[in-house]
């Protein structure tokens, strides 16, 4: 299976120098699987996940893939070119000061009336309906009319690609650390198929970073249909 190259422009220089991100495609053989999408290096000096996405990319190149894999290494230009003398930092935003992962969107859904709206779709078409509205409140985000941050920008912009797939992986790296992921607590049993040795539960509590912004709102919508006996 080969991949396609493209870039998504996720910011521009005070210079007007585009700021673009390389995303790689592996189209799926069955439109009905699970898409995943897979991003690293928002903290500019986390570089390991690239090789990660790398090997990856080596290893799909001879299997038969079912659904969607779209793969962003360097996730984060900004952070990748902010070096200072042999170092890496790329944590922070330079500009803002906030950390680069707490920069996503709280989409604050009113899952209440929303599922109002749309309780009478079965299971797909809901589905469906939920995704599409995730993605143009990032769009509706991003073209708002008095701008915003370059680095909220950049964080609005990946996660608009990232609510297209139904597995959403960001890749980081701790400096002494054993591994680990952070993980739902619904998702519990399946981060075991990780083989990673500890999980960190995350509560259903939007926090600014990459994996909450993707799950929560979906999280917040099956614990309201949960009380609406759905
Ligand atoms: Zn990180």
């Amino acid at each position: 299976m080969s991949f396609t190259q493209s870039s998504l422009k996720v910011g521009e220089l005070a210079t007007g120098h585009e700021l673009n991100v390389p995303i790689f495609r592996f189209r799926g053989t069955d439109v009905e699987a699970p898409r995943v999408y897979i991003q690293a290096n928002v903290h500019g000096a986390e570089v390991q996940g690239n090789a990660v996405i790398y090997q990856l990319m080596q290893r799909l190149e001879t299997a038969n893939v079912l659904g969607d894999v779209v793969l962003v290494p360097l996730a984060n230009p900004l952070g990748i070119n902010q070096k200072s003398g042999e170092f890496t930092l790329g944590r922070f935003d330079p500009i803002t000061g906030v950390n680069w992962n707490r920069e996503y969107f709280d989409h604050k859904v009113d899952v209440e009336a929303w599922y109002a709206q749309h309780h009478h779709l079965d299971d797909t078409a809901l589905t469906h309906a939920f995704r599409t509205h995730l993605i143009a409140a990032c769009q509706a985000r991003l073209d708002g009319e008095w701008g915003i941050t370059s680095g909220h920008q950049l964080a609005v912009s990946l996660q608009k690609m990232a609510h297209d797939a139904d597995i959403v992986l960001d890749l980081h790296t701790g400096p002494k650390s054993c591994k680990h992921l952070y993980c739902p607590t619904y998702a519990y049993e399946l981060a075991k198929q990780f083989s990673i040795p500890y999980t960190l539960i995350i509560p259903n509590d939007f926090g600014g970073a990459m994996d909450e912004s993707i799950f929560c709102p979906w999280w917040q919508l099956s614990e309201h249909m949960a009380t609406q006996g759905a």
